[in-house]
């Protein structure tokens, strides 16, 4: 009941306490991986930022480079003049036009020739009535003011544009076009930064306008459109010498890729291990790869990716993981490492519960140990001065006359103050013993006539009883060293139990034989035929206040001490008090003592 009552309090005060801190701590290492995940990706994520920021600002740059390159061209000859050869002379002075163009607002173009290049003439075939305003089409618009989203600006041509299907951009994967003329981004990074239709769709969107509104009054800017699934950038610039004009180059893109190239693959050295850095096209293919170009991956499943902008629209600057299992093993790693400290405390607090409820019941199995040893002890004590006072009484009073009757009166007087002397002797041992302050004084001394005196003292109440005696001692002294005391009440213990458990054949045998196997050693035996000691109890009878027979049913009283004094003094002796089951029927006590070289002769002779 007891034993309950403490596994339950365990369950609930230790077990439940530390399932649920178990519990608790797994949560918190899935949150820290999550954390951590995040991390790198907010890092990462910052990576591509910056490097798109970089792309426009040299974009931006190159802008400016053009209207630069315009002004130059300008400072030498009439705006007139240079229109007309324009194609040909920014082509040569500047790398990045593939053609150049110029425009007058109302709708005149000046260069390149239709008669000139190929390039020239395709460009003019294909841009003519964009750029002479009289066709409206989608494009991204970028000024130096920033990026304007035209959408925005006339939702009546927005509605138009979705008319006119044949002019919006069919680039990979994009196209799908909503009723607010949202574009699908043709990456899917893996890490969501922001919320999930933000990071699917497109922050640039297409516009439809026609050229002369999208100068309107500014001076320069690039004006980015699809043309066979082609991207085409050009940059226009308008000069202060003749406003009428506006002057363009479509960008050469292969050339700029180049001249971004440097700074794309400029990512922190630190990161070059884990990372690599692609510039994408309209496609998701890699035109910039870095750190490694060799390195290869599912282009279109970047870690995070951030979109350039409007001057190149639908480009990306992707990040991928050199090892994307890195990561994950990693955490893996440290979830595998943490689940099973995780499981071992828990392990440890159940096997530590487990033995604390064992203690507890040995615990309470010695404490009503203890008790009945109280019970048992008093009543030991009881009987022989019951029947000392009887006996004492009745020969004070005179009333004995028969001398035979006196003199049994008197020995069973004198047998039980041995019976009282030897309980009392052996609980105070025990509880010197239990104080570790039981003292041996080792001597040289002959067994064999340690024991045939004690025997001998005890022989007349045996044969009053009616006990039949066997003797088997050697003539020749045993010598041993031990204390003689401590000897003699092993031998009372092992007597006085032969007797209480001799049953009905009283029948007692003492013997001392020398051994030589394993070691040379002499052994004592006490034998009886009695019931002997139940199966299973064998060991058990040498603990503490452990008693096979109990009073109650055997009738026969007991403290539980004698065999656990007799097997504490054997071995303090060296030797060891066993029980064997005597062949025919009865006990058989063993009382092992180790002998020395020299009392091996004597005691052979
Ligand atoms: P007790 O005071 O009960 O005799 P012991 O320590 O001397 O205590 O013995 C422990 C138990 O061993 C006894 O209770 C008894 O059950 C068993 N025992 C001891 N000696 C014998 C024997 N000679 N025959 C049968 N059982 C024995």
């Amino acid at each position: 009941m007891i034993v309950k009552k403490v596994a339950l309090v365990f369950v609930l005060a230790v077990f439940v306490p530390s399932l649920v801190l178990a519990w608790l701590a797994v949560r918190s290492l899935r949150d820290q991986e999550f954390v951590l995940e995040r991390q790198r990706s907010l890092l990462y994520q910052g990576v591509a930022d910056s490097l798109a920021d970089k792309a426009n600002a040299l974009l931006s740059e190159q802008q400016r480079e053009f209207g630069r390159q315009v002004e130059a061209l300008l400072a030498d000859s009439k705006p007139l003049d240079i229109a007309k050869a324009f194609d040909a002379r920014v082509h040569q002075s500047w790398p990045l036009a593939e053609v150049g163009f110029v425009v007058s607002l109302d709708g005149q173009v000046y260069s390149p020739d239709l008669f000139d290049r190929a390039e020239a003439r395709r460009f003019r075939l294909e841009n003519d009535k964009f750029l002479c305003s009289r066709e409206t089409v989608a494009v991204y618009w970028n000024s130096p003011k920033g990026a304007i989203n035209l959408s925005q600006l006339d939702q009546k041509e927005t509605a138009l544009a979705v008319q006119q299907p044949a002019n919006t951009a069919t680039y990979s994967g994009g196209g799908k076009v909503t009723k607010e003329q949202k574009v699908v981004r043709n990456v899917e990074p893996q890490q969501a930064q922001q919320r999930d239709d933000e990071q699917a769709y497109s922050k640039v969107a297409p516009a439809e306008a026609e050229f002369r509104r999208l100068v309107g009054d500014s001076t320069e800017g690039t004006v980015a459109r699809f043309l066979q699934n082609k991207l085409n950038l050009m940059f226009w610039y308008r000069s202060s010498r003749d406003p009428q004009l506006v002057f363009g180059a479509l960008v050469d893109l292969p050339a700029l890729v180049q001249y971004l190239e440097p700074s794309i693959r400029a990512i922190p050295e630190s990161l070059s291990e884990e990372i690599c850095v692609a510039l994408l096209d309209e496609y998701a293919r890699p035109r910039v790869i870095s750190p490694n170009s060799k390195f290869t991956a599912n282009w279109k499943r970047p870690f995070v990716a951030t979109e350039i902008g409007e001057a190149l629209p639908h480009w990306e600057i992707g990040v991928y993981l050199v090892n994307p299992f890195r990561f994950s093993q990693s955490a893996y790693l440290l979830k595998l490492t943490l689940g099973l400290l995780i499981a071992l405390l828990v392990l440890a607090i159940g096997v530590g519960g487990w033995l604390i409820v064992i203690d507890l019941k040995r615990q309470l199995a010695l404490a009503r140990q203890k008790t009945d040893f109280v019970s048992n002890v008093s009543h030991e004590l009881k009987t022989p001065l019951t029947s000392i006072r009887m006996f004492s009484e009745l020969l004070a009073d005179g009333r004995v006359l028969d001398e035979e009757k006196q003199h049994s009166y008197l020995r069973i007087i004198t047998a039980e103050t041995a019976r009282l002397t030897r309980l009392i002797n052996n609980v105070l041992d025990f509880s010197r013993m239990e104080r570790g302050e039981k003292k041996y004084h080792f001597a040289k001394c002959d067994l064999a006539r340690v024991v045939r005196e004690t025997f001998e003292g005890y022989r007349p109440q045996l044969e009053a009883c009616g006990f039949k005696l066997e003797c088997d001692l050697p003539e020749v002294p045993v010598f041993i060293n031990g204390d003689r005391d401590a000897l003699a009440q092993i031998v009372v213990n092992l007597v006085s139990n032969a007797e209480k458990y001799a049953g009905k054949r009283k029948d007692m045998r003492l013997e001392i034989r020398p051994q030589t196997q394993p070691l040379p050693h002499v052994e004592l035996r006490v034998l009886d035929r009695g019931p002997g000691v139940p199966n299973g109890c064998e060991e058990k009878i040498f603990e503490q206040f452990y008693r096979a027979h109990d009073s109650l049913s055997s009738g026969i009283q007991g403290s539980g001490l004698g065999l656990t004094l007799a097997r504490q003094i054997a071995r303090a002796h060296g030797g060891d008090v066993v029980y064997e089951p005597r062949e025919g029927g009865g006990s058989c006590f063993v009382l092992r003592l180790p002998l020395k070289a020299t009392e091996r002769v004597g005691v052979s002779e």
